[in-house]
C-alpha cells in the first residue's frame, strides 16, 4: 500500500493520533464512582515502541480530558500529552513550533471531525476504518483495522516499510 502512495514516508518524524476512536474503539466505560475505563490496544502499544527504536517522535492530541489516557500514555511513552483540546490545530500547529518540524515532516490519525483540519495539515493524513466520511474523505489513507483493533499499529508498519526501516527493525525477531 505503501508505494501507491505519493508520500515521502522516509520524512515522516513524528506521529500525532487522535485518542478516543483512533487508539480505542470510541468507547468510554463510566463507572458508577464516576472514574472513567478505556480499552487500549496492546498491539498498537508494541507498534508505538517500535516507532520509537526506529527513531521517530510520539504525540496524542485529544479533545477529552481522561485520566485513562495519561497512564497509557505513560505506559508507552507517548513523549507529548495535549488533553481537553477543544481546537486541535493550534496544538498540532504549537508541537511543529516547538519541534521545528513542517507539516509535510507529521503523520496524524484521526476518526472524528475535530480532526479534519490535522487530516487536511499533515504530511501523511490518515483516517481510521471507523471514521466519520468526512475525515476518510480528507484522508491520504484510510485504514484497513479500526481504531483500539490495530489501526495505529497499521499506519506505523505503513511508514517504516515505506521508509525502508521495517526489515532492520525485525531482525532481532527473527533470531
Ligand atoms: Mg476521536
Amino acid at each position: 500500500m505503501a508505494d501507491e502512495m505519493q508520500i515521502d514516508f522516509g520524512k515522516i518524524k513524528m506521529l500525532v493520533m487522535d485518542v478516543d476512536g483512533v487508539l480505542t474503539d470510541g468507547t468510554v466505560m463510566i463507572n458508577s464512582d464516576g472514574s472513567e475505563g478505556k480499552q487500549f490496544s496492546i498491539v498498537d502499544g508494541h507498534g508505538i515502541k517500535l516507532w520509537h527504536r526506529a527513531g521517530g517522535m510520539s504525540a496524542v492530541i485529544s479533545g477529552r480530558p481522561s485520566g485513562a489516557t495519561t497512564v497509557r500514555a505513560e505506559q508507552i511513552n507517548i513523549g507529548h500529552v495535549l488533553q481537553g483540546c477543544k481546537k486541535k490545530l493550534p496544538a498540532f500547529e504549537g508541537l511543529l513550533d516547538e519541534f521545528g518540524l513542517s507539516a509535510d515532516e507529521v503523520a496524524f490519525v484521526g476518526d472524528d471531525l475535530l480532526d479534519l483540519p490535522l487530516v487536511r495539515r499533515a504530511g501523511f493524513g490518515v483516517a481510521v476504518a471507523n471514521a466519520v466520511d468526512e475525515v476518510k474523505a480528507a484522508a491520504d489513507y484510510v485504514t484497513i483495522k479500526a481504531g483500539g483493533a490495530g489501526a495505529v499499529r497499521e499506519v506505523i508498519e505503513c511508514i517504516l516499510k515505506g521508509s525502508g526501516k521495517w526489515d532492520e527493525l525485525m531482525e532481532r525477531y527473527l533470531v
